[in-house]
């Protein structure tokens, strides 16, 4: 598995934006500017958190180590800071590193897995936004020109690279980089621009902070769908659950291989979106859905959900029947829905009951299925 870890470069001194403290230290909503920075790190995945400040911030750095993030001093530059968090990783190197600011505390999850996606192919990858508006040049107050803006970029972070080759660049490099692309392209290495985001601001001015306040507010959106499948049985020695190959004495009858938790849980996903069922993506009357694994449906109903800008936070699913025994497959379900959605497995529910003898799973007819699932777009 790919080892990933994340330096935040918090080691600025940011008296631009004001109120005295160090941006990166100052309340935004109710915790810090770097506290949501680091939150918004744990909820894209990445747990391994290494934070480089400025030796004069070890006081307001204190409750950082017991969140779990290593916390390294920096040095005068941001070269100079990144260098030393890339040297803490040294001792148990990661694959990838992602280097970002402190004071953008408003980056999502679905812009890092870009990003991370993006390293899959290129040995760094970096988000940006291209440029919309007319570019001038000014003198005394005065156009004196404008600037073709074809091919322009807004740079943001987070900055993704391979570790070791981004390691490497950093030590060869003389110095006076503007950002890490920069270090990374004058060692030779490639960076591919991913999609930025327009809400990733950087924290600089005074007035950033009601903005960056505003998006955490304005951005939530929390929903839960629910979703619910029944398949019959028929003959056969197997059945397929939430992607476990179950043995037993009947199989599910259906149009795909009838996995009737997964299709559950593929509603559910598809009812907080609003968007339809998978009969309407995946119509039973198209042969080629015929025998279908059902994981192609969760998948896409997944990617749908991050198209959109949603995260699935979590997702519970109960199987109703008599038999199998659900009990003993339990981990592994949980864990192959895990693994296709990307989700850690503790975001994962799969429980079972009967009904007790009552109705058609009463009666051994087939297997119900319920399940609820939970997508959050923007930062709590
Ligand atoms: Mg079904």
């Amino acid at each position: 598995m790919t080892q990933i870890a994340a330096i935040i470069v918090a080691a600025g001194r940011g008296s631009r934006a004001g109120g005295g403290l160090p941006k990166q230290w100052r309340p935004l909503g109710s915790a810090r500017v770097i506290d949501a920075t680091l939150a918004a790190f744990r909820a894209g995945g990445i747990g391994r958190l290494v934070v480089v400040i400025h030796p004069e911030d070890a006081t307001l750095a204190a409750g950082l180590a017991e969140t779990g993030c290593a916390v390294v001093h920096g040095a005068e530059t941001r070269a100079g800071s990144v260098l030393a968090g890339l040297a803490a990783l040294e001792a148990d190197p990661p694959d990838m590193v992602l280097i970002h600011d402190a004071a953008r505390p408003l980056v999502r999850p679905a812009l890092i897995a870009r990003v991370l996606e993006a390293l899959d192919t290129h040995p760094g990858a970096a988000p940006a936004v291209a440029v919309t508006d007319a570019l001038w040049r000014g003198t005394q107050g005065l156009v004196s020109g404008t600037q073709d803006r074809t091919g322009l970029w807004r740079a943001q972070t987070p900055q993704g690279f391979h570790y070791a080759a981004i390691l490497a660049a950093h030590r060869a490099h003389p110095g006076g980089a503007a950002d890490d692309v920069e270090v990374a392209r004058a060692a030779g290495l490639d960076v591919a621009i991913v999609a930025g985001d327009e809400d990733n601001l950087k924290i600089t001015a005074p007035e950033d902070f009601a903005r960056a306040t505003r998006l955490m507010g304005a951005a939530m959106d929390i929903r839960t769908g629910n979703g619910f499948d029944v398949h019959a049985f028929g003959p056969g020695d197997h059945v397929w659950l939430c992607g476990v190959k179950v043995p037993h004495d009947r199989a599910l009858m259906g149009h795909s291989d009838a996995d009737v938790g997964m299709h559950a849980v593929t509603d559910a996903i598809y009812g907080a979106l609003g968007m339809g069922d998978i009969g309407q993506h995946f119509p039973p009357s198209e042969a080629r859905w015929k025998g279908a694994a059902s994981h192609i449906f969760l998948e896409h109903a997944c990617a749908l959900a991050r198209e959109h800008g949603f995260d699935i936070t979590h997702a519970d699913c109960t199987l109703i029947c008599e038999r199998p025994k659900i009990g003993p497959h339990a981990p592994a379900m949980k864990a192959e829905m895990a693994r296709i959605m990307g989700l850690s497995p503790d975001r994962i529910s799969v429980k079972a009951t009967t009904s007790e003898r009552l109705g058609f799973t009463g009666r051994e007819e087939g297997i119900a299925a319920l399940a609820t699932a939970t997508l959050l777009k923007g930062q709590p």
